[in-house]
C-alpha cells in the first residue's frame, strides 16, 4: 500500500476548513446568532491553526518556526474555547468553563516556553489540547437540559475521538520522540489523527448546522406562542396552555384562578393621543403583568386591550393581592411616561367541580369582569 503523506492530509484539513470556514457565513447569512457567529469563528481559528503549522515546516531552524508554530497553538486553543461559547449560547451555562479557560492559556504559553525542546513542548501541547477537548464533549452533553438532541452526541462524539488521537500524539512525541520526530511523520498514530481531522471536521460542521436549525425552530416556536406586541403569550398559547393547566389542577384537586383585565376607556386614549401611544401603553401594561404574576403563572393578550392570568394553586382569596400590586405599580409608572394613568377592570373565578373546560372560567371571569364596568370600572368582581 502507498505511504499516506501526512503533509497532503494536512494541506487537505486545512483547505476543506478554508472551504467551510467560507462557505458556512454565506449560507447561514448576515442576521446569524451569536452562538452561529462563535462556532463559525471556531471553525475559523482551527483553519488558521493548521495553516501556520504548515507554514511553520517551511523555517525550521528560523525564528519564524517559532512565532507560526506558538500562533498555531494559539489557533488551536481558541477553537474550543469558541465552540464553548456557542454551547452555552445554544444551550445554556455549560460546566468546566474556567478549567477550559485555563488551559487555553496555559497551553500556548508552555508550549512557547518549551519550544527549544521538542518532547516536553509536543507532549505539553498535545496533552492539553486533548483535555480541552474533552471539556466541548462534556459540555455539549452534560447537563442535558434542553432535551438531548443528536447532533450533541455527534459533537461530543467527535471531540472524544479527537481528543483520542490528540493525546496519542502527546504520547508519542513525549515519550517516543524517535518514532515522531516531526508533525509530518507518517506514523500511522499521526496518519490516523490527520485523517480523522478531516472527518471530524465534516461532522462538526454537520453538528453546528444543525444546531443552528434547532435555534431558528425554537426562536419560530417562541414567535408563535407570543404576542408580538406585548411579548406576553397570544391568545392561542394562552388557551392551550391554560387548558393543560385546568386539566392539571382537576387531577390534582389543587385551586387554580382565572383573571381577565381590560383597560378602561382604551379607545379614548388611542382617539386622543394616537395609537402609537396607546401601544406603548399596552407593552407598559403587560410587562407589568408579566412581572407581577409569580414563575408558572400563565399571562396572555386575549386580544385589544384585554389580558388574562392564570394563577396556578391559587384559590381566589390571594388574587385580591394580585391585583392590588398590578393596580399600585401600574398607576405610578403610567403617569410619567405616559401623562396618564392606566385603570383597568378585572374580573376573578376560581376552579370548580364542575369546571372540565378552562372556557366555563373563561365565560364566568367575563362575566364579574363585566359587572367591573358596569360597577364604574377600575375594580375587580369576583365570578
Ligand atoms: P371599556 O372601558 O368599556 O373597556 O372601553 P374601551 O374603550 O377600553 O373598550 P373598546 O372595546 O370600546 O375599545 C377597545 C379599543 O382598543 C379599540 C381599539 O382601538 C383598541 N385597540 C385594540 N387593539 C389595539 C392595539 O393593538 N393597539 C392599540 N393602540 N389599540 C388597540
Ligand atoms: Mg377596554
Ligand atoms: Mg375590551
Amino acid at each position: 500500500m502507498p505511504e499516506i503523506s501526512v503533509f497532503t492530509v494536512l494541506v487537505l484539513t486545512a483547505f476543506n476548513l478554508f472551504t467551510v470556514s467560507l462557505a458556512l457565513p454565506l449560507l447561514m447569512g448576515r442576521q446569524v446568532s451569536r452562538a452561529g457567529r462563535l462556532a463559525q469563528w471556531s471553525l475559523l481559528s482551527q483553519m488558521a491553526g493548521w495553516v501556520c503549522i504548515i507554514a511553520s515546516g517551511f523555517w525550521i531552524g528560523h525564528w519564524l518556526d517559532w512565532a507560526l508554530s506558538t500562533a498555531s497553538m494559539v489557533f488551536a486553543s481558541l477553537t474550543p474555547w469558541l465552540l464553548f461559547g456557542a454551547l452555552e449560547q445554544w444551550l445554556g451555562p455549560r460546566p468546566g468553563k474556567r478549567l477550559l479557560l485555563a488551559l487555553v492559556v496555559l497551553m500556548p504559553l508552555g508550549y512557547t516556553l518549551l519550544f527549544p525542546h521538542y518532547s516536553p513542548r509536543v507532549g505539553w501541547a498535545n496533552f492539553l489540547l486533548a483535555a480541552q477537548l474533552l471539556v466541548v464533549a462534556r459540555a455539549a452533553l452534560w447537563p442535558e437540559r434542553p432535551a438531548r438532541k443528536h447532533w450533541r452526541w455527534l459533537l461530543a462524539g467527535c471531540h472524544c475521538v479527537g481528543a483520542g488521537f490528540t493525546f496519542a500524539r502527546g504520547v508519542m512525541g513525549a515519550f517516543f520522540p524517535e518514532l515522531y520526530p516531526s508533525f509530518q511523520t507518517a506514523h500511522p498514530v499521526n496518519v490516523g489523527a490527520q485523517v480523522s481531522a478531516n472527518v471530524i471536521l465534516v461532522l462538526v460542521t454537520v453538528s453546528v448546522l444543525v444546531a443552528w436549525r434547532d435555534e431558528a425552530e425554537a426562536q419560530l416556536r417562541t414567535l408563535a406562542r407570543t404576542d408580538g406586541l406585548t411579548g406576553v403569550l397570544n391568545h392561542r398559547a394562552w388557551h392551550e396552555q391554560a387548558a393543560t393547566a385546568v386539566a392539571h389542577a382537576r387531577r390534582h384537586h389543587q385551586p387554580l384562578t382565572v383573571m381577565l383585565l381590560d383597560l378602561d376607556h382604551f379607545k379614548k386614549i388611542n382617539d386622543r393621543q394616537g395609537h402609537e401611544v396607546g401601544d406603548r401603553a399596552l407593552r407598559l401594561f403587560a410587562q407589568a403583568l408579566r412581572e407581577e404574576v409569580r414563575e408558572g403563572d400563565l399571562a396572555g393578550r386575549l386580544g385589544g386591550e384585554e389580558f388574562a392570568v392564570l394563577l396556578r394553586d391559587t384559590s381566589l382569596n390571594a388574587v385580591h393581592t394580585l391585583d392590588q400590586r398590578l393596580r399600585n405599580r401600574v398607576l405610578p409608572e403610567a403617569l410619567p411616561s405616559l401623562g396618564f394613568g392606566l385603570p383597568f377592570s378585572a374580573g376573578a373565578t376560581e376552579l370548580q367541580s364542575g369546571d372540565d373546560q378552562i372556557d366555563m372560567l373563561l365565560k364566568r371571569a367575563d362575566q364579574a369582569m363585566y359587572t367591573a364596568k358596569a360597577n364604574g370600572r377600575a375594580q375587580m368582581v369576583l365570578g
